[in-house]
């Protein structure tokens, strides 16, 4: 048996590295930055693809940020039913996939909810660890070791992948300490 070690330029290739480190959605900290933040940059990229965020657009990200725990179509049409409007679900669902085209959002399969993107604006698979404890999602920053070894996998397989997100269930480290 061999073992292909992975060489620093073979790891230094492609992958997302993140320009400051993030906050970890399961540690204290101060979520209106997190939102400000999220609304800030969907500004200044749609500013920059000259793509409409429209006040509706915006609302919706801002309530799929709402916290670190996905959203549902339906939970967003609640919470705008809420507020007095009434859009269609047509309409929640159009913004949405708006914001999925500019890589604002991401959409977990596993649980049909939203996320919103930890870093936005570069193209990137999504690399998610779920807590079945309390439900709060962590986008996996740094995906270059991730990103070698299904590549490698694939390769080997003679596959070539189209769509590569990654959702892994499992308890986040406050659910395990008896935290959350
Ligand atoms: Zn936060
Ligand atoms: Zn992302
Ligand atoms: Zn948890």
């Amino acid at each position: 048996m061999t073992i292909r070690t992975i060489t620093p330029a073979a790891t230094a290739s492609g992958g997302h590295v993140p320009a400051a480190p993030l906050v970890r959605p399961t540690q204290a900290h101060d979520h209106s930055q997190c939102i400000s933040q999220a609304l800030s940059s969907a500004e200044q990229l749609c500013a920059a693809s000259g793509a409409r965020l429209t006040p509706l657009r915006r609302r919706v990200l801002e309530l799929v940020w709402a916290s670190h725990k996905p959203l549902g179509a339906y939970d967003l049409l609640d919470q705008l039913a809420r507020e007095g409007h009434k859009p269609a679900p047509p309409t929640i669902y159009r913004a949405l996939d708006f914001l999925l085209e500019q890589r604002l959002i991401h959409r977990l399969a596993s649980l049909n909810a939203y996320l919103g993107c930890s870093h936005p604006g570069d193209a990137h698979a999504g690399y998610f660890l779920i807590c079945q404890g309390c439900g709060t999602v962590e986008e996996i920053a740094d995906t270059r070791g991730l990103q070698q070894a299904i590549a490698q996998v694939t390769e080997a397989a003679g596959f070539l992948m189209e769509q590569g997100a990654l959702e892994l269930g499992g308890r986040c480290l406050p659910c395990r300490e008896g935290r959350a």
